[in-house]
């Protein structure tokens, strides 16, 4: 199978050196490994996305010298297929209609005999509020004005992770350290620390667990190569692929690039953005000399 990876950057803001760092790691992959290397625009979100940002992105990308196939992929282009595996996923009744407000959730989850909210990879665990009123009125038809949950415990169930000794959840970790190369987390751990995660959020009907692993399997991923930030996230995409029948790729998730005071650059760190390094006379290669590729 021919090594695939890809970038895919959100156009909410411009790219800084932390950007430059993963495009230019998965591209230097990439062409060791005598691969493919693709770009994704990850613009589920309509109000955050800009045209402007996107042409950046492509100029800032060709300046560092990163060629790319075309056409690229653009999450924007691609409701259609996301509102397809929802039904599906609605269909198999593993999401529930949610109408809980963040001051909601952050209520009940604080209340006295639930002790103090777990955080997990999308903040606090959801407290299942909404799971157990669905329950009792089993809607057939997917409403449009809520968002969607997945009922983590039935994925858990139809996908043989549902207890301590069933297998845990697990990938191919090439990047970071982890025993043998493999990380893995127990069915009981992620019902514990991650519970049911919303798959289609409220205002944009899409989320971005659902759609970055649909992307990679449309466009044949094999490797993603992303920031150790997303590293906590994983398992969840690894259960998805499992509930709908997809390939996992191989995960490659670097370290990141940090400011001098050793706190991870941001999107509003417009300091570090590369076309400020570009219009001060800086060069590609003074680029790869600062983040060290
Ligand atoms: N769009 C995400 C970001 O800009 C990257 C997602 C991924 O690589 O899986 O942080």
């Amino acid at each position: 199978m021919t090594f695939t990876t890809r970038f895919a950057p959100s156009p909410t803001g411009p790219l800084h050196l932390g950007h430059a760092y993963s495009a230019l790691f998965a591209y230097n992959m990439a062409q060791t490994r005598n691969g493919r290397f693709l770009l994704r625009v990850e613009d589920i979100d309509r109000s955050r996305a800009r045209a402007e940002w996107e042409t950046q992105i492509y100029d800032d990308l060709a300046w560092l010298g990163l060629k790319w196939e075309t056409p690229v992929m653009r999450q924007s282009d691609r409701f259609d297929v996301y509102q397809d595996v929802l039904d599906q996923l609605w269909a198999r009744g593993l999401l529930y209609p949610c109408t809980c407000s963040r001051a909601d959730i952050a209520a009940a989850a604080s209340a006295p005999q639930e002790g103090v909210p777990l955080l997990g990879p999308d903040g606090v665990i959801y407290p299942g509020t909404c799971r157990e009123k669905h329950k009792m009125t089993e809607r057939a038809q997917r409403p449009d004005n809520a968002a969607l949950r997945l009922n983590m415990s039935k994925a858990l169930r139809l996908t043989g992770h549902s207890n301590a000794s069933t297998a845990p959840v697990m990938f191919k970790e090439a990047c970071l350290p982890t025993e043998s190369g493999t990380a893995q987390m127990s069915g009981p751990e992620i019902l514990r620390t991650i519970g049911d995660i919303v798959l289609a959020r409220r205002d944009i009907g899409m989320s971005y667990h659902l759609s970055v692993v649909l992307d990679d399997a449309a466009q044949g991923v094999t490797d993603v190569i992303r920031g150790a930030d997303l590293f906590d996230a994983t398992v969840i995409h690894v259960l998805l692929q499992e509930l709908l029948n997809l390939p996992t790729p191989v995960y490659h998730h670097h370290p990141l690039i940090r400011d001098d005071k050793g706190k991870r650059l941001a999107k509003r760190d417009d300091a570090r953005a590369l076309s400020l390094y570009r219009a001060q006379g800086a060069s590609p290669a003074d680029i790869r000399a600062l983040i060290g590729l």
